[in-house]
């Protein structure tokens, strides 16, 4: 299994000076199993936030140009940073296409609603309705399990205003666990209403709050049980946490427990702040590899960025970074190795 990240940011895109060597493109990530040029390995997306716009036209240099493309998209919630790439992106314009959105079930309109109102007038001039390639929509459950040929999906809640879910792919002996949008599971129960003020961390919860993120935080972790990846929301710092704990993000911190208790091999944080720099993801990474060093944990610690990539086989994994003919025009160094990896 073999992953690139198009897109790592949080919230909105940033582009500018300071963002970019890790990138400011939301939320996506590209999933690719077996060979590309087996048409039987199915291509499957994480989130469609605006990284989405770039992966789309590297897909139409392929089979998805003559409208015999065909790919799942995993979508983690609906919120702008995880969808307002579909609109731009460019094979679903393409007749022939396959598409399969899976998302979560919502009590008040379908998932195809969803989506198409985003394009909807007077928001997007092109309505979803124009877009060429066949669509399906595919409703989740918070612990849906599926198939997408030979990957097996698995699905859980996570504690976010309106819920999001994360999914993991078990693939051949690897697996990866993408867990996008979370808050810490501590100290506020985030569900279907906008919490205005902030609880204050520490004060004591409702047993009935406190046993539904307990039972939340279980899931959690045992979907990242043993993976050799977790890719995790750590938006924010703990003080950033203090101010906003109602937002529904987590630190690196509750990454890095949930990931310890789970035995993952490698953490991956993700879903950057678009107040972070470079210089600053730099140090934070730094930071909580030197702790990790101290501690004595064995847990590899990397920081994701535009144009990274991920090869994952059962006898372990390799992080390495795209080459930038292959990111599409203006894509400039990166973080990363400076090694090329091919899809081949
Ligand atoms: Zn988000
Ligand atoms: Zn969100």
């Amino acid at each position: 299994m073999k992953l690139r990240f198009w897109g790592v940011r949080g919230s909105y895109p940033v582009p500018g000076l300071t963002t970019q060597r890790y990138g400011g493109n939301t939320s996506c990530v590209e999933v690719r199993c077996a060979s590309p040029n087996d048409p039987t390995a199915p291509r499957i997306i994480l989130d469609a936030g605006t990284g989405l716009r770039r992966l789309g036209k590297e897909m139409m240099l392929g089979p998805f140009c003559e409208g015999k493309g065909e790919a799942h998209l995993l979508v983690s919630h609906t919120h702008w940073d995880h969808i307002q790439g579909l609109p731009f992106f460019a094979p679903i314009y393409r007749p022939g296409n396959k598409f399969h959105v899976h998302a979560r079930q919502r009590d008040d309109m379908h998932l195809r609603m969803v989506f198409a109102l985003q394009s909807d007038n007077p928001y997007f001039p092109v309505p979803f309705d124009a877009a060429a390639a066949s669509v399906q929509f595919h409703e989740l459950t918070d612990d849906a399990k599926f198939e997408i040929g030979p990957v097996k999906v698995r699905c859980t809640r996570l504690n976010h205003p309106w819920i999001a879910i994360a999914f993991r792919l078990d693939y051949e002996g690897t697996s990866v666990a993408y867990v996008t949008d979370t808050a810490p599971f501590r100290d506020v129960l985030l569900e279907h209403e906008f919490i205005r003020q902030p609880p204050k961390p520490g004060d004591p919860l409702h047993p009935e709050d406190a046993a539904k993120l307990a039972a939340m935080r279980e899931g959690v972790v045992r979907l990242c049980e043993g993976a050799q990846l977790v890719i995790y929301d750590t938006q924010f710092t703990p003080s950033e946490y203090i101010q906003r704990p109602h937002w529904g993000h987590s630190c690196a911190e509750d990454a890095i427990e949930i990931a310890r208790e789970a035995g993952a091999e490698t953490l991956m944080l993700y879903h950057h702040s678009p107040d972070r720099t470079d210089a600053q993801l730099d140090d934070l990474l730094g930071q909580h590899r030197e702790q990790l060093h101290r501690d004595g944990i064995p847990l590899d610690l990397h920081a994701a960025f535009e144009g990274m990539e991920v090869d994952l086989s059962p006898h372990g994994l390799h992080v390495g970074q795209a080459s930038s003919r292959s990111m599409g025009q203006g894509h400039k160094g990166q973080p990363g190795p400076s090694e090329e990896i091919s899809w081949k």
